[in-house]
């Protein structure tokens, strides 16, 4: 199976790795909250982890397994948990693996609810760094005693720096820090997690994975490459299994039993049949994207586009070597004068939304939503400018996107 290409392993996963009954392609959608045990001693065994089954499908069922398992597989890991959205996989990991006294180091440029999430953190006693993660010296310097991993994102949105994974993850491995990488804007067929020496990969399985703005999940994926003998906050009891599943069993015990942000098995469903298609979905829209950057950047009333893909972007080279393509967001900056809110109001097949990864493409004016609650200061030290409005490239043919643009901007 994992000799086969990307595509051919997405259809097949379902039917190779869970092998569902009765010749099924998919897995059964199973919603039993409960399980029943012919034999007491049975419950008891798959209770105190002697025994695999499922007891209660706050913690696992059959149809959340069997997802966890495609995910699992594409990446190449040693394990994944899914979760009920992207925000519960990130929040049951940072609560689950970390405690008051710990230093954590964290991208500047962060999604706006991780950012918003890390003030919750602050008050539990975490300690936060944020720092500029496109350069290695800039992580360095605020490595402390008590720092316990690194937290960042692929590409950065809304606008895409790209961090220095390889560097980075170098860094973290001679240094012995989980290295964290919320991956949602690349999915694994864009970009192989394990190559820049990953810990753990995060995901939002409502964007590219699941794909069509109809369902919301999330998943923590471990790579395999992180010795956890060697990270002092898992607890004893979480200890029993072998070493390699020490990470994802406190997470699972903790993060998902206790704090209870399940994944629906019906929701389960709907991503695995969304994630079939990925490898088409991304391929057109980071073709869509890249030919839009283009056609965007020598428009006259823009002031700038910010996409990896473009020559002049500050880490095209290295998004070139990191990415299997350069992604869906595309960002930009509108020429002097031209308000983004009514410039919004005149696309028409563009849609006004915040969302992203969808096949449908989407745009928002940036610093007066998603940033809407952060100073001028603090928008400025993130690149986000007041003219700003992020994109997220769906699979739309192009010449109906450019159409768009073309009458938006007639108006102007
Ligand atoms: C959307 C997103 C999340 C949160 O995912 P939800 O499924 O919406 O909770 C986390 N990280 C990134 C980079 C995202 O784009």
């Amino acid at each position: 199976m994992n000799n086969k290409g990307f595509t051919t392993r997405l259809i097949h996963a379902d039917r190779l790795i869970n092998q569902p009954e009765s010749g099924a392609v998919h897995q059964a959608t199973n919603n039993s909250v409960l399980f029943e045990f012919k034999r007491a001693q049975e419950l008891v065994d798959v209770f105190q982890g002697k025994q695999t089954g499922h007891v209660y499908s706050r913690s696992s069922s059959s149809s959340t397994v069997a997802l966890q398992n495609i995910l699992n597989n594409l990446e190449g890991g040693a394990g994944a948990v899914t979760f009920a959205t992207g925000m519960a996989a990130i929040t049951a990991t940072m609560l689950s693996l970390f405690k008051a006294g710990d230093h954590l180091i964290l991208s500047r440029f962060l999604f706006g609810n991780t950012r918003s999430l890390t003030e919750t953190m602050e008050s539990l006693g975490i300690s936060l760094s944020f720092v500029d993660v496109t350069d290695l010296t800039k992580v360095e310097k605020v490595l402390q005693v008590n720092t316990k991993a690194v937290f960042l994102e692929t590409i950065a949105n809304p606008v895409t720096q790209v961090a220095d994974l390889t560097a980075i993850g170098r860094w973290c491995s001679a240094n012995q820090l989980l290295f964290i990488i919320d991956t949602t804007m690349t999915p694994p067929n864009l970009f192989d997690a394990k190559s820049v020496l990953a810990s753990l990969t995060i995901s939002s399985l409502t964007k590219y994975i699941a794909g069509h703005g109809n369902v919301l999940g999330g998943a923590v994926v471990d790579c395999g490459t992180f010795d956890w003998s060697k990270f002092d906050n898992i607890l004893d009891i979480y200890r029993g299994a072998a070493v390699a599943q020490w990470g994802l069993t406190q997470i699972r015990k903790r993060g998902l039993r206790d704090m209870g942000g399940t994944l629906a098995p019906d929701s389960a469903h709907a991503i695995s049949v969304g994630l079939e298609t990925l490898v088409l979905r991304t391929q057109r829209i980071c073709d869509n994207a890249l030919r839009l950057a283009r056609y965007l950047q020598s428009h006259p009333k823009i002031a700038k586009v910010y996409y990896p893909g473009l020559a002049d972007h500050p880490q095209h080279a290295r998004a070139k070597e990191l990415f299997k393509g350069f992604g869906g967001i595309l960002s930009l900056d509108l020429a002097d004068g031209i308000d983004p809110i009514a410039f919004l109001d005149q696309l028409k097949l563009v849609i006004c939304a915040t969302h992203l990864g969808d096949t449908r493409t989407l745009a928002l004016p940036v610093a007066s939503t998603i940033y809407f609650e952060s100073s001028a200061e603090q928008r400025k030290q993130m690149g986000v400018n007041d003219n700003m409005i992020r994109m997220s490239i769906g699979i739309e043919d192009f010449e109906d996107l450019v159409s768009d643009f073309d009458q938006a901007f007639s108006h102007f």
